[in-house]
């Protein structure tokens, strides 16, 4: 059957740790299937900073829920232009930096923080044509989404991909990804697993193209 033209029209999520070249392919995946995308983990950084610009103490839920609930997130879904704001400010660099980094587990790990930025992430999700990056897309925030990709690599893959992208060294990148999957998975709220229901593919030796192309096949056929 010759390969259908039309937009996808419905949602594709993308779950994994970091360093599975996600957001790469998310939003190349998007522009091939030309859909909206939505970069989840970029919200939990933009809570984060908020939460960091006031000060509060990350292990008290109820004050970091009290700023996260007062901040004004928005994200664009294109994925040719990706922009947040907090408050009205662009955040983009704020959101990757070490600091942040460091403290987003923390933040994320709180449920009430977690079912704010669900609830937007779902209204954002609307009718569909969106490919979703995150932990928990296909097991708490959008169950129905097909295709439901679990993306993996190696430890060592994974910490050379980081390094590539931000700079610094491999040894302290890979601790620092070790340090958050082992926060993101033993949280109690919606930590980072994969859904039964989800594809796992594992892109150690693959290059972006490839992954996409594989993904591209995996969304024709949910679409069909
Ligand atoms: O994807 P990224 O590395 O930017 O995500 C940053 C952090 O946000 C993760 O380490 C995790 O703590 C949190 N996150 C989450 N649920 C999501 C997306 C990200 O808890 N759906």
């Amino acid at each position: 059957m010759p390969a259908t033209h039309s937009p996808f029209s419905g949602v594709v999520a993308l779950d994994g740790p970091s360093g599975t070249g996600k957001s790469t392919v998310a939003r190349r995946l998007a522009e091939q299937l030309q859909a909206r995308y939505l970069d989840t983990g970029a919200m939990y950084r933009a809570a984060t900073v908020a939460a960091l610009r006031a000060g509060v103490d990350l292990s008290d839920g109820v004050a970091v829920t009290r700023v996260v609930e007062a901040a004004k997130i928005e994200i664009s879904t294109d994925p040719q232009s990706v922009s947040i704001t907090l408050d009205g400010e662009p955040v983009d660099t704020e959101i990757r930096s070490a600091e942040t980094t460091a403290a987003v587990s923390a933040v994320s790990a709180v449920p009430a923080v977690r079912a704010l930025l669900v609830d937007a992430q779902r209204e954002l999700i609307g009718d569909g044509a969106i490919v979703v990056e995150g932990r928990d897309i296909g097991s708490v925030v959008w169950p129905g989404a097909r295709p439901k990709v679990y993306l993996t690599a190696t430890p060592e893959a994974r910490a050379r991909r980081r390094a590539g992208e931000l700079g610094g060294d491999v040894d302290a990148v890979a601790a620092d990804i070790a340090r958050r999957d082992r926060l993101d998975s033993s949280r109690a709220a919606s930590p980072l697993m994969q859904s039964t229901d989800a594809i796992e593919l594992d892109t150690t030796d693959l290059g972006v193209d490839e992954v996409v192309a594989r993904l591209v096949e995996l969304a024709s056929a949910a679409a069909s």
